[in-house]
Formats: structure tokens, C-alpha cells, sequence
């Protein structure tokens, strides 16, 4: 009998999970359903007590839940704990387990999709919510030269360099600043802010780019936002956040179903589409 996973958000509309989903599991012949869940912003709990009743094996989390799922969680992985937030969640065994595959899909999109390592690199993380984040841990994780951290609300940025320093092979290779302080070029900038959301730019200077830099943003539209088109007027290289969506796709999709689908296919018939 085909085993039962959705998407819980809210909302939830416009999810494109359950096509990519749907896609991995014919690929690989894996019987599976998948659908969006729309949870009451005040029942997220209680949503998750119902789909582990009706038999579900596990579900992805997105806005406005990531960080209730991190708490819901009875086991986590290192990732998710790091991050504080959870995006997968897998029913087993009587116990809820969370990780967190934004950060691993951002990487993946970078270094496989994009073809740009990371190792040695300078790389500019704008904004310090949650998906920057679940990025931070998997962006060290390829040992770059630095990460420079730069958000709105520099006492986040603080506290998050503080946070992953931690887990740095040397003291100043993950730091903070203010983005009146941003000092480039750096060689891969990350728009992990919300901005483009309201089609805003974050103040990033000019000097922060060069034409060796890839400029990636987050955000997935069938238009390039406003920050891509700013990075492209000064010389990047851009991408959006749809390689991203696909790839911490295929590694929600590994951790439940133990095979990781192929994505390039897919990535490409979802980018003729938009
Ligand atoms: P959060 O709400 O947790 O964080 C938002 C961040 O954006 C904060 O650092 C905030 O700064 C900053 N910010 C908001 N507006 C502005 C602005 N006008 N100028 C500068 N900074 C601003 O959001 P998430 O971290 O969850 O999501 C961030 C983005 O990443 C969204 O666009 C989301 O769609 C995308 N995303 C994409 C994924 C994918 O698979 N492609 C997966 C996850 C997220 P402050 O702290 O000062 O408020």
C-alpha cells in the first residue's frame, strides 16, 4: 500500500512539493502519495498528532512552522539542532525525528547544479533568520575562507557568528557585520533575506560583487527578483532559489525513502515551465 507524506504550511497554495515529490517517486518506482496540508497557524501540534494517527510517514514543514517543528521534534539531527528549525520530519518507532535539509539543498544547488565550489571561498550570507541559519552549518561543512554574516538587525548577526564560530576551524572564519560595513568582493553572496518577498533589496553595496561572483538568492519567482538584477547589473553571476527548493527536495526524499532521486531533469523541466 502506497505510504502517505504532505507538505504542512500556511499557507500552503502555493507549494510546488507535491510535483516534485510526485516526480522523485515515479523516477525511482518508490509508491508513495504526497500532498499539501494546511495547519491552523495556533495546530501545528495537533496536525502532527493527526497525521501520525492516520499512518503518515513523514512530512515537510515550511512557513510559518519551521521552528515549532524543531521543538515538536523527539530526536534531531546535528544540522537541525544547529539550525533550530526543522523543514523534514519522519515518523518512526513511536518517536518524531527532525532534520533540517534547506541548508544541504542550498549547498548541493551551489556546488553540483551552479558547478561552484565552495572550498577557500569568501562567502556573504545577507539576513539571519531561519533559513540562513539552516544554511550556515552546511556552507562550513565545505570549509570556505570565511562567511561574513550581514543582517538588518546586527545583534542576529551576532548572536549567529557567535553561535557557528563555534563549529569554525579558525577563529575569524565566521563573523558579522553591518551591511554599511560590507567590504567585497566576495566570490558567492547569498540573499537569505526576506526581502525580495516584497521586492525589496537589501542594502548590499556595489563593491560587494565582481564579475566572478555568483549572486544567489533564495527566493524563487518566474522573474529574476530585484537583487538578482542588481548583482547582474554589477557583474554576477545569478541564480534563484528553485535549485534549492529541488534539491532539499531530494534529500527529504532520501532520509524517508533511503534512494536520492536524480534532479537535474526535473530542474530543468520546472525552469522551462516558469
Ligand atoms: P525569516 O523571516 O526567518 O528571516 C528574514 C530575514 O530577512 C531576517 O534576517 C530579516 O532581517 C531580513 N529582512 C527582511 N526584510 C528585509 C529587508 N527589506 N532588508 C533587509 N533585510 C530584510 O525568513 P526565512 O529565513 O525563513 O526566509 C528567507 C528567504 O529564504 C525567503 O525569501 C524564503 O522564501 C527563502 N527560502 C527559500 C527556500 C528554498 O528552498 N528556496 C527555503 C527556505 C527559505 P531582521 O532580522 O532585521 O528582521
Amino acid at each position: 500500500m502506497s505510504e502517505k507524506y504532505c507538505v504542512i504550511g500556511n499557507p500552503i497554495a502555493h507549494s510546488r512539493s507535491p510535483e516534485i515529490h510526485t516526480r522523485f517517486a515515479a523516477q525511482t518506482g518508490q509508491d508513495i502519495s504526497y500532498e499539501r496540508c494546511l495547519a491552523p497557524v495556533d495546530g501545528f501540534a495537533e496536525t502532527i498528532q493527526r497525521l501520525v494517527a492516520e499512518g503518515y510517514k513523514g512530512a515537510n514543514v515550511t512557513v510559518p512552522f519551521k521552528l515549532q517543528a524543531a521543538q515538536l521534534a523527539t530526536v534531531l539531527s546535528d544540522r537541525a539542532r544547529a539550525a533550530g528549525a526543522v523543514n523534514t520530519l519522519r515518523f518512526a518507532d513511536g518517536q518524531i525525528f527532525g532534520d533540517n535539509t534547506d541548508g544541504p539543498g542550498l549547498v548541493a544547488d551551489i556546488v553540483k547544479n551552479a558547478g561552484v565550489s565552495l572550498q577557500d571561498k569568501r562567502v556573504l550570507i545577507l539576513g539571519a533568520g531561519g533559513a540562513a541559519r539552516g544554511a550556515l552549518l552546511p556552507i562550513l561543512r565545505e570549509r570556505p575562507h570565511c562567511i561574513v554574516i550581514a543582517n538588518r538587525t546586527r545583534a542576529t548577526a551576532d548572536s549567529l557568528a557567535q553561535q557557528f564560530g563555534q563549529h569554525a576551524e579558525r577563529a575569524d572564519q565566521v563573523r558579522a557585520t553591518g551591511f554599511e560595513d560590507i567590504a567585497g568582493p566576495f566570490d558567492v553572496i547569498i540573499n537569505a533575506t526576506s526581502a525580495s518577498l516584497a521586492a525589496e533589496l537589501p542594502p548590499v553595496p556595489a563593491s560587494a560583487f565582481s564579475k566572478d561572483t555568483l549572486a544567489l538568492d533564495m527566493m524563487y519567482a518566474d522573474k529574476p527578483t530585484v537583487f538578482m538584477e542588481f548583482a547582474s547589473k554589477h557583474g554576477a553571476t545569478t541564480r534563484d532559489g528553485l535549485g534549492m527548493l529541488v534539491e532539499q527536495a531530494a534529500e527529504a526524499f532520501a532520509l524517508w525513502r533511503g534512494v536520492r532521486p536524480e534532479t537535474g531533469e526535473l530542474l530543468k523541466a520546472m525552469r522551462s515551465q516558469s
